[in-house]
């Protein structure tokens, strides 16, 4: 099973010789990380795709949409995409499995509550706040008006690049955390599907600071290489 655990470093592993016996079903999550991102990152994996759709024309403006218009559509289409996911693989995503909000590189993400404090909570709590937090925004007509002849306020891009954010970490985690459980349900051809399409359109529409997406960078560049269709 997945798991937020830190992978102990090559020196304490040296340290000493584990048995078998030493490790209680309750450790066993702990070095999957590191398993997990190299599963993620082999070649077999990474050009597992469900389409071969040409993922550039996809995330482009299309002729005579409106710039807002296009990134709202996208943004309901994308949470509810990757809340199907994240709902898909919540049986693996416990307070027990993952009792950080991890993604690669043992990042630990933290929630901002309203009253800017942050809170260290469990995967499951924090990826609940995001997915309430973009609800709430998707359903707020002052943000995402559906009335004919009204205007996106003038800090739709910032609120935008948040959820964008927060999309990322959640597909960051399931990687991180629960790719072995992906493969064994047979979604990772959708994931790798899903992120590139996300990825590209982050990047082509820059949502997303080049630093957000550093800690899944091998795996950009890993499916690139495959090209983008
Ligand atoms: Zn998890």
């Amino acid at each position: 099973m997945g798991g937020c655990h830190s992978y102990p470093s090559a020196t304490e592993a040296d340290g000493k010789t584990l048995q078998l016996s030493d490790i209680s079903d309750d450790k066993l999550g702990i070095n999957n990380n590191v398993l997990e991102k190299q599963l993620y990152l082999q070649e077999q994996n990474v050009s597992q795709r469900i389409t071969h759709t040409d993922m550039m024309a996809l995330t482009a403006l299309p002729v005579g949409v409106d710039h807002a218009e296009w990134l709202a559509s996208n943004t309901v289409a994308f949470f509810k995409h990757i809340n199907l996911f994240s709902s898909a693989l919540s049986e693996f995503c416990t307070p027990s499995t993952c009792p950080s909000a991890c993604g690669p590189g043992n990042a630990v993400y933290m929630w901002t509550d309203d009253h800017g404090r942050k809170l260290k909570c469990s995967a499951p709590l924090y990826f609940d706040y995001a997915m309430s937090y973009i609800q709430d925004l998707l359903t707020d007509e002052d943000v995402f008006p559906t009335r004919a002849g009204a205007v996106f306020p003038s800090g739709f891009v910032f609120l935008i690049q948040k959820v964008f954010l927060l999309l990322f970490r959640t597909l960051s985690h399931i990687y991180w955390s629960h790719y072995g459980e992906a493969v064994m349900m047979g979604l990772h051809p959708h994931l790798n599907t899903l992120f590139t399409h996300l990825t590209l359109f982050c990047q082509h529409h820059a949502l997303l600071e080049a630093e957000d997406m550093d800690s899944m960078k091998e795996l950009i560049a890993a499916l690139g290489r495959r090209g983008w269709s």
